[in-house]
């Protein structure tokens, strides 16, 4: 096709195709093990995928109501009150959406107007700044510090401003794995009280927290429950990125707003999706096993490499972990990763990418949310690598 010749102005000028879609086309080209983007490569629950089948088969193929079916928000708000105590109406309180990055986009877009500043916590899951920059708004990256990436509420302190509208909080945190304490909810829910700061909690990966530790969801703190939109993944939950399901909770307020934006950049998700998980979602043992479940891949990654020269903390959160190469290769991350996809066959994420600044800490991430082969395999390569 001849090229466009009307010049176009690019909403976002600085903005190319997400590190995840490139490390994962590389690996599939290179033929490598790709523990880069973050999905499992064993597959979901064949009685969830029964039940999908059998809504299809039961003729639940037209929309859904536009918020989610009841049946499933109703599952969602007894969820949340039994893992983290607040109460969120089925009725007014909680949406189904197409997987958390819509949710995340449809709450930025509900709520950010021209010039709002947000705060971010970098390194930061990609889709956050983009989705600040099309609604007009400034994200304002604060740095976890490496090794151990936690948050500086002096910073945060510091950086509020009054053009602050919202703060983007994820834990547990990808990449890096580390998970926020009590201490860190609380301090947050001093510094905003008397504020009118909105918070939009990222927690797809609430159920995948390790070596005991609990996760710290908003939901868990009233004074910040009151202000905040929590975002889950059902992907990320039931093993089924490629499905595009999560939902949002938050004060009915709130939740009008998401609403109104919702109707009309999704209307409505997969219905014989809802049906299903309806269903699933009712037997807690189905997200309750997770910690469990995922820890064992984590342990027998780390233990695979445990003799090799990367420093690494164990992840306490999400299905990542950072290794840090410094004392194998001075190259920048980015190339990096993509010389071992080719030359080793082992692709990754690099970190410098979830920085507006491309920072490089000569870290990259993997992906443990794999059968137990591919990570003995990937660690073998691992191992070679001198
Ligand atoms: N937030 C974080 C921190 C993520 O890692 C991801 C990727 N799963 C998402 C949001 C998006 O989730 P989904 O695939 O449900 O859109
Ligand atoms: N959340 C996944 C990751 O961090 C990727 C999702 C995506 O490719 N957008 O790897």
């Amino acid at each position: 096709m001849p090229n466009y010749k009307a010049s176009i102005s690019s909403k976002l000028p600085d903005t190319s195709t997400s590190i995840f879609a490139v490390m994962s086309k590389l690996a599939h080209e290179e033929k490598a093990i790709n523990l880069s983007q973050g999905y499992p490569d064993f597959p979901s629950s064949p009685e969830l995928i029964n039940l999908v089948s059998e809504a299809m088969k039961q003729g639940y193929n037209q929309y859904a109501p536009m918020p989610g079916i009841y049946s499933l928000r109703e599952v969602i708000s007894e969820k949340i009150t039994s893992m983290y105590g607040t109460v969120y109406h089925p009725e007014t309180e909680i949406t189904v959406t197409a997987g958390a990055t819509q949710a995340i986009f449809t709450i930025i877009t509900a709520m950010i107007q021209q010039d709002d500043e947000v705060i971010i916590f970098a390194p930061a899951y990609d889709c956050y700044i983009p989705s600040i920059r099309l609604n007009g708004g400034k994200a304002i990256e604060i740095e976890l510090q490496a090794p151990d990436y936690r948050v500086d509420w002096k910073a945060v302190k510091d950086t509020i401003s009054n053009k602050t509208k919202m703060i983007i909080l994820n834990t547990p945190h990808n990449p890096t794995g580390t998970v926020l304490s009590k201490d860190d909810m609380i301090a947050l829910e001093s510094l905003i009280k008397d504020t009118n700061i909105i918070v939009l909690s990222d927690e797809v990966y609430e159920h995948l927290i390790y070596d005991g530790l609990e996760h710290q969801s908003i939901a868990r703190f009233p004074g910040l429950a009151e202000r905040s939109f929590l975002v889950a993944s059902f992907g990320k939950t039931f093993h089924n990125t490629g499905w595009k399901m999560g939902y949002c909770a938050g004060p009915s307020a709130l939740m009008e707003e998401f609403r109104k934006v919702h109707q009309y950049n999704v209307f409505s998700v997969n219905h014989p999706i809802q049906k299903a998980l309806s269903v699933y979602l009712k037997n807690k043992e189905n997200y309750l096993v997770l910690p469990e479940f995922f820890q064992k891949k984590r342990d027998l990654f780390l233990n695979a490499i445990k003799d090799s020269k990367f420093v690494f903390k164990p992840s306490s959160g999400t299905y990542f972990q950072l290794l840090n190469y410094a004392n194998l290769s001075e190259e920048n991350d980015l190339e990096l990763a993509k010389k071992w996809t080719r030359e080793m066959k082992l692709a990754s994420i690099p970190i410098s990418m979830f920085y507006s600044g491309l920072i490089d800490n000569k870290a990259l991430r993997f992906c443990f949310a794999k059968s137990d082969d591919t990570l003995l395999r990937g660690a073998e390569i691992l191992n070679k690598i001198e």
